[in-house]
């Protein structure tokens, strides 16, 4: 196994591990933060190259259905 294979922020200017989408735990909350008060949507941030277009591995119901229902908000 490759030591090499560190999940690490797709963020050029980021190292921390990921958490989710490809971003670290801070970087997906700042994104998320946004996302919630309307003003991006996970869809732009991947287009631009700033998220992961993955499936959320947190687990919990309430940020699922957050999640989902930014995403579905235009
Ligand atoms: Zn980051």
């Amino acid at each position: 196994m490759l030591m090499s294979e560190k999940q690490a922020c797709m963020l050029p200017a980021c190292d921390r591990t990921t958490y989710s989408r490809k971003l670290c735990r801070g970087c997906y909350c700042a994104a998320q933060r946004r996302i919630k008060a309307g003003r991006y949507t996970w869809a732009e941030l991947v287009k631009w190259g700033l998220a992961g277009d993955t499936k959320p591995r947190i687990h919990n119901p309430m940020s699922i259905a957050l999640e989902k229902k930014a995403e579905s908000a235009e």
